[in-house]
């Protein structure tokens, strides 16, 4: 097991394991709180995730932030965000099965050190390779899943809501209530203010 997640981020900081090495300005290990009952997964970086060397941080990042606040009442300093592949494909392209393999270990490193309670994943390519699944993210959403130490809550991407306006955006916010529900049931103080209660 590594030993922490600093020693992960700078392993991955200069690594070249896949081909995506080649074209990043940055490497998007990831951000936010490393003791966190919840974690979200995105796909991979994008232009902005890649000029900045943080996750989530352009359009995606900024409606994201929003849902959090507004459905689970966080800000995200208090979770951890990180994404499949940790350097961007090209023209935002979908990661290829080569690189999403030679980038899991980060990946699992994280998971393994955060140990978080809740899993949001976000779009169908970090829904799919946690879960195992091949089913497209319609399906694999509206409901949790049991997962290492704790939930698994599958969702759309932010950028799929951002297209896609009313109907995604009401699944979105559902499966962020989903969430905060699995994290009272976990007993997160992220959401409880006291037994029992759901803030
Ligand atoms: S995407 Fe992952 S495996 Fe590929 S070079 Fe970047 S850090 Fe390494």
């Amino acid at each position: 097991m590594p030993t922490s997640l600093a020693a992960v981020a700078d392993d991955a900081a200069t690594c070249t394991r896949c081909a995506l090495a080649g074209g990043r300005t940055n490497v998007v290990f990831g951000m936010g709180d490393p003791t966190s009952d919840l974690m979200f997964i995105g796909e991979g970086p994008g232009a902005e995730e890649d000029k900045q060397g943080l996750p989530f941080v352009g359009r995606s990042g900024q409606l994201l932030d929003r849902l959090m606040a507004e459905e689970l009442g966080l800000t995200r300093d208090r979770v951890y965000i990180a994404n499949v592949v940790k350097c961007r494909p090209p023209n935002n392209r979908d990661p290829l099965p080569d690189e999403i393999a030679a980038c899991r270990p980060y990946l699992e490193a994280q998971l393994e050190l955060i140990a978080p309670k809740v899993v949001v994943t976000l779009g169908k390519f970090a829904g799919q390779l946690l879960l195992g699944s091949k089913e497209g993210i319609t399906r694999l959403r509206g409901h949790s899943y049991p997962f290492a130490t704790g939930v698994l809550v599958p969702t759309v991407h932010p950028a799929y809501v951002l297209r896609g306006g009313g109907e995604p955006m009401a699944q979105m916010r559902a499966d962020l209530v989903r969430a905060k529900q699995a994290l009272a049931e976990a007993g997160s103080t992220l959401v409880t203010t006291a037994p029992g209660t759901v803030r």
